[in-house]
């Protein structure tokens, strides 16, 4: 074995360089994280060929003084911290000055800095770790790092660099990542000479998304904020009808800093709920102020995760806060009342998702919201072949009262447009627009067709009456309304043993939602009470379906959600089934059902319930237009 020896300085700085220093993009990221430390209004970035060959920062910050510029490229230098209190009270972007030296170790670096223009500025040069000039020259006040070369020394990190085009992206998907995270400072960006951002400083966070973005995203959010001494935020999210397909548009910023926090997304979403479709994305841009105590950020080299403190506490403030912004702003955003004058008076509005009454609010008097009696399907008949909106001057004073009234107690401020008119083709906003669906009839006994004033729809019959029963299921049960009904015969069941632990486990839930079961003996089970909504569902088949998905969440599951899920399974074994026939009269009354609720599109599980053709594109097919 040889001898043990301490390394050198120069080589400690090049195995560091491997962590702090990844690639390009993350040269970027320290030194415009310096210049926003120093306190810069203007950063201007400049790259070539996607900064493999040439780096340079420059800012109009605090600058450093001669002395100060020598002891930056040591390692373990910094000005931000000096104590153990300090490190547990972040208040800047970088910490570990680490940055300069492990940057300086592997490329040719240049800083030229000057922090008081009546001195005058000062510049050092440092080759691979090895300082090789160091003078007094003019230099405005500010700081300027110049890269030349990155990893001419490390040709195995050399190889890793991918294509310029690669490597340029990460920098430009960074800088608006910084400029998002700091909407008080100009952002330059400039590529092989070209201009390519260039971001103003004082702006907005909604002026920032759409200089960074385009009024493409941000026309699609709405504010929201929230304040309290512990926790505020402010930020923009999509509106459900408007998320994505993919997570690209979603940051968090946690004190300024871009971060990626599991709690923070999955709160998100969670606010969410089942107003988003399957493998749709809400867009979000939010901007966290902790305290620094509340927040741990020395995890990871590059900062960009963090550890909270109190991830319960953040988690559930963050999900009752969006899902009541999107409570709120639900029916200015399926609907658009004025456009729609009312040509029924005879249908009370039913305005479901408002008056989902959460668990919170169990015991107020629940408004009325059941405009059909319990027919076997659920279904109203009517008379006219036109699906009728409700009285709209109902459903507008409904929404005035409720909105009003949730104003008040609702921390969120509005700024969005929600009742501008929708510009996409999202499946939601079609009912809202054209209300005036005429039944054609039934496709192959799956689907109804239906023709609108310049469109054909075809809708979804399963998926839609699963909705509404979802909707019915949900509302009767916390309104303790949820009927239930003795069977003539109980159903006895067996069950595997992890089964039957299940159900004793979620054996009060079960009974609140009108399921009662006892044990038989061994590992069978009676079923003797189902809720009145289910009578002709298999009711076995039900349970087991129920129990597989209680068995998903495992212990730690909300409660809400667990519910949710089981009214998901309650609605889809009691909603009608795609293969059945239906008279006009059954798919006319189904419509009109949909036509009265206040709810997305699409079916608890996510399928879109509605689809809508416009004629325009149909006759482009035929060749018409
Ligand atoms: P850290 O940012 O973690 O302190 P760095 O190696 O990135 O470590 O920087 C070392 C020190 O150099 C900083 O603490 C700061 O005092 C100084 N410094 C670096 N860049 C700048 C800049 N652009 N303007 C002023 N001071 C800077
Ligand atoms: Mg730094």
């Amino acid at each position: 074995m040889p001898k043990i020896q301490i390394l050198p300085e120069s080589l400690i700085n090049k195995i560091a360089a491997g962590e702090v220093v990844e690639r390009p993009a993350s040269v970027v990221k320290e030194l415009v994280e310096n210049s926003i430390d120093a306190g810069s209004d203007q950063i201007f970035v400049t790259i070539k060929n996607g900064g493999k060959d040439y780096i340079s920062v420059l800012d109009n910050g605090n600058g450093m003084t001669a002395e100060d510029a020598q002891l930056s490229i040591e390692r373990h230098a910094t000005s931000k911290i000096i104590n153990n209190e300090d490190l547990e009270n972040i208040n800047t972007m970088g910490f570990r000055g680490e940055a300069l030296a492990a940057i300086a170790a592997v490329s040719r670096f240049e800083l030229t800095t000057c922090g008081d223009e009546e001195t005058g500025g000062y510049q050092v040069r440092v080759e691979g770790g090895k300082l090789t000039h160091s003078a007094r020259m003019g230099f405005p006040k500010g700081t300027r790092i110049t890269i030349e070369n990155l990893f001419f020394n490390t040709p195995a990190r050399q190889k890793f660099m991918k294509s310029v085009n690669t490597e340029y992206s990460h920098i430009h998907n960074l800088i608006i990542r910084l400029a998002l995270g700091n909407p008080d400072i100009q952002f330059r960006l400039t590529h092989n000479k070209n201009l390519v951002l260039n971001i103003p400083k004082n702006q907005n966070f909604r002026q920032r998304i759409q200089d960074c973005f385009g009024s493409e995203i941000s026309d699609d959010l709405v504010e929201c904020e929230y304040e309290e001494s512990y926790l505020s935020f402010k930020g923009l999210i999509s509106y459900p009808s408007k998320s994505r397909s993919s997570k690209r548009w979603q940051h968090t910023f946690v004190n300024n800093r871009y971060v990626k926090n599991k709690t923070i997304n999955h709160a998100v979403y969670a606010g969410y709920r089942t107003l988003l479709m399957k493998n749709i994305h809400p867009m979000f841009f939010i901007k966290v102020d902790l305290s620094p105590k509340e927040i741990d950020v020395n995890v990871h080299p590059a900062k960009t995760e963090i550890r909270l403190r109190n991830p319960n506490l953040i988690h559930t403030i963050f999900s009752e806060q969006i899902s009541r912004l999107l409570k709120t702003n639900n029916r200015k955003q399926f609907f658009n009342p004025e456009n729609n004058p009312s040509t029924s008076e005879d249908v009370e509005p039913i305005s479901t998702t408002e008056n989902r009454i959460s668990p919170d609010q169990e015991g107020q008097p629940f408004p009325e919201v059941f405009v059909e009696t319990n027919e076997q399907l659920g279904f109203q008949s009517s008379p006219s072949q036109k699906i009728e909106r409700p009285s709209s001057t109902k459903r507008t004073e409904a929404t005035k009262s409720d909105e009003s009234e949730q104003t008040i107690s609702n921390p969120f401020s509005f700024s969005g447009q929600p009742d501008a008119e929708p510009d996409t083709l999202s499946p939601v906003h079609l009912l809202a627009q054209d209300y005036n669906y005429q039944i054609i009839g039934q496709l192959l006994n799956k689907y109804i067709i239906a023709q609108g004033e310049k469109s054909m729809v075809l809708i979804d019959q399963h998926a839609a009456h699963e909705r509404i029963r979802f909707e019915e299921i949900r509302s009767r049960f916390y309104a303790k309304t949820l009927d239930t009904q003795p069977l003539l015969i109980p159903v006895i069941m067996e069950l595997p043993p992890q089964d039957g632990l299940l159900l004793e486990q979620h054996q009060e839930s079960l009974e609140k939602m009108g399921f009662v079961i006892d044990h038989f003996g061994g590992n069978d089970y009676s079923i003797k009470e189902i809720p009145t909504i289910l009578q002709d569902c298999d009711a076995q088949n039900l349970i087991k379906d129920i129990l597989d998905e209680v068995a998903q969440f495992g212990k730690s599951g909300k409660m809400e959600d667990i519910y949710d899920n089981i009214f998901e399974r309650m609605a889809c074994h009691s909603a009608i089934r795609a293969s059945q026939p239906l008279s006009t009269q059954e798919m006319q009354a189904l419509l009109n059902q949909l036509a009265a609720m206040n709810i997305p599109l699409y079916c608890p599980h996510g399928r879109p319930i509605l689809i809508e053709f416009n004629i325009n594109d149909l006759d482009k097919k035929f060749k018409r237009a």
